[in-house]
């Protein structure tokens, strides 16, 4: 018999000192389906995955008597992967290494020079190529054969039809050993109730490049994997979906089976997705659903940005702004928590473009929670291989990109991603300034330092979002303590877009890295004890600018909403106020009446200072750091 093994190593998904990795489902899914033939199971045994990164000697000596090893590729396992099937090459030149995934690049024509110890590159759909080159065959559609150092294609494969024809890893037991062998490994799993996606944004590599038309299994299967999920006990489940709600009726199904398996076994606990961009109402009842059950499900809208032009640049469809307001609002009213992603350095976005998102977002009140992430170059994306030159897009291979990039135990290989650090409208000194313009957005309106001001203002006295923190950016940012702080962000996000490495200081024990420097003047506030001198600050810049007679209320309710490491054990707390300014800002409340506030710590834990802040990033979807108010009756 001959040996077949798999890999698809992860990193830790989560705190350093919990082990949570997500099961290894491409390479399951291969297995799955080429292992129900006889021509598989009469000549091939089944090796391992190799789900994690483990030290890159010891997987070579478990895997050189191999036959055949496949090897699924994407960022965050490029470099690992290409560094063990050297090695594992080099150890057995016999055993034949298979790659797939987003990441080859594909297009290079210097593949092979590149890359010699890769015998087949599997194009889009891997399942059914996989299992031909088991069998031998070499040459039907959708490969890449390394024929001598030749690059040979074989041609365009077509899709599945059937998706029905793929069996499940879950359900036929093919990852069954790992929970037995590793008992104390929190597992996610990664759910798939389709395939396919109808838009073309030209950043990605996955939805644009690789299918079209939506094509879904079979409900059945998908209902029975959620089973399964919930009797194994699996954390946190990701539904790949590039659209899910886009069929309102079967993706209500689903949220209701998960649901339900929540409801009486009490997993999976956590679950995320990519909504559907058009569905407004339907993805709400979805989202409302799945609250109900128990998910901590916030929407999560993946607008990347609002300017026309860039939209129109990268083939990006959005909801339109008036319908993003509605949705804003449907959320409000059912108190679900709202998200939306942006990304810096899009072709066409301007300095002046980019900060108007942040103004656009919350005029259309969005105020809980907004990502930034810097554009990245994938492999295979139209962005990268097209636009490129069109845009004058320039990048730079970063490390730190993702905190769980660096804090891995057993390799010493560090991914890195091509970031964007200046195109053809956002030279590198303006990327930077709009690095910084995000910086100062989520430390003070989505850090939760002045959004209630902000709000008020806006409300009460009529001022545009944009003229108040004009203002406010022009004030804050003559204090020596900001300036400082300006300083050290600026720095070390001018280090990374130069360098590649961030080199940014630790905070309270925290690594910074690309994605968390925007908050880390947060963390700083807590660590520093600067929260009273900064809300000094901001009242002094209040009483300046507005004169309102109620002013220290107005920041002492603001101030309330942040959550202090120093008080946690005095959550609730109740306070007094002449004014209603959280029921006026949320609810149209008459504002001048006497209020009692709650304020409540989200999640009732008491942990060390360290922690403390580390949760204000690692559940900033769940708004750590953020005091739940309420009224007392
Ligand atoms: S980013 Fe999402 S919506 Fe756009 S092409 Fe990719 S998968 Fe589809």
């Amino acid at each position: 018999m001959k040996k077949v093994s798999f890999v698809q190593p992860n990193f830790n998904w989560g705190p350093v000192h919990l082990d949570i990795y997500f099961l290894p489902y491409s390479a399951g899914l291969l297995w799955a389906y080429a292992n129900q033939f006889s021509e598989v199971q009469d000549n091939y045994c089944f090796g391992e995955f190799v789900w994690r990164r483990d030290k890159i000697s010891d997987v070579v000596e478990r895997l050189k008597d191999c036959s055949v090893v496949g090897f699924s590729t994407y960022i965050w396992n490029r470099k690992y992967n290409y560094a063990l099937a050297e090695e594992l090459k080099k150890a057995n030149p016999d055993c034949l290494i298979v790659f797939g995934g987003p990441e080859v690049p594909v297009s290079r024509k210097d593949l092979f020079a590149l890359h010699p110890y890769m015998d087949v590159v599997i194009l889009q759909e891997g399942e059914h190529n996989f299992y031909e080159v088991l069998k031998g065959n070499l040459e039907c559609p959708g490969m890449i054969v390394n024929k001598n150092g030749v690059r040979v294609d074989t041609g365009v494969s077509s899709r599945f039809n059937d998706l029905t024809l793929i069996p499940s890893p879950y359900l036929t037991k093919v990852f069954d050993h790992l929970l037995v062998e590793f008992p104390n490994v929190i597992w996610n799993g990664t759910l798939e109730s389709n395939r396919g996606c109808p838009y073309q944004c030209t950043f990605c590599d996955w939805g644009s490049l690789t299918y079209s038309k939506v094509k879904k299994y079979n409900l059945e299967q998908v209902f029975a994997e959620i089973e399964w999920f919930a009797d194994n006990k699996t954390e946190h489940i990701n539904l790949t979906d590039a659209n899910y709600g886009i069929f309102p009726e079967r993706d209500m199904m689903i949220a209701e089976k998960l649901s339900e398996q929540r409801r009486l076994k009490g997993y999976p606990k956590l679950f995320n997705t990519n909504w559907a961009k058009n569905q407004k109402q339907s993805v709400v009842d979805i989202i409302s659903t799945l609250i109900d059950g128990g998910f901590n499900a916030g929407l999560t809208l993946s607008l990347q940005t609002s300017t026309e032009q860039v939209l129109k640049n990268i083939k990006r469809t959005n909801l339109e702004t008036n319908k993003v307001k509605e949705v804003f609002e449907l959320c409000d009213k059912r108190n679900i928590p709202c998200y939306t992603e942006l990304i810096l350095g899009l072709p066409g976005e301007t300095l002046e473009s980019w900060t108007d998102n942040f103004y656009d977002l919350y005029e259309a009140g969005n105020h809980t929670g907004i990502a930034v992430y810097q554009c990245q170059l994938l492999e295979n994306a139209e962005m990268n291989v097209i636009q490129r030159k069109e845009y004058n897009l320039k990048s730079i291979q970063v490390k730190d990109y993702f905190e769980g990039g660096t804090n891995d135990y057993f390799d010493d290989i560090v991914e890195d991603n091509a970031i964007v650090v200046s195109t053809r409208d956002l030279p590198l000194e303006e990327m930077i300034k709009a690095y910084m313009i995000a910086w100062f957005h989520k430390t003070f309106h989505i850090g939760g330092i002045t959004n209630y001001i902000a709000r008020f203002v806006h409300k009460f006295s009529d001022e545009s979002y944009k003229s108040f923190y004009s203002k406010f950016q022009e004030y804050i940012m003559q204090d020596p303590y900001m300036i400082d702080e300006y300083k050290r962000v600026s720095n070390s996000v001018r280090q990374w877009y130069t360098t590649g490495d961030i080199d940014a200081q630790n905070i309270g024990g925290i690594p910074v890295y690309g994605e968390n420097m925007l908050i880390s003047t947060v963390w700083k506030l807590h660590i520093d004890n600067k929260l009273d001198y900064i809300y000094n600050t901001i009242g002094d810049f209040v009483k300046q600018e507005y004169k309102f007679v109620f002013t220290d209320q107005l920041i002492d309710f603001q101030k309330n909403c942040t959550l202090v490491h120093e008080k946690l054990e005095q959550y609730p707390i109740k306070q007094n106020y002449d004014y209603n300014f959280y029921g006026y800002i949320v609810n149209d409340s008459l504002l001048e009446q006497p209020v009692i506030n709650i304020y409540e710590n989200r999640d009732n834990t008491i942990v060390p200072k360290d922690i403390f802040v580390h949760k204000i990033w690692f559940q900033r979807r769940n708004e750590y750091g953020k005091a739940k108010i309420s009224l007392s009756t």
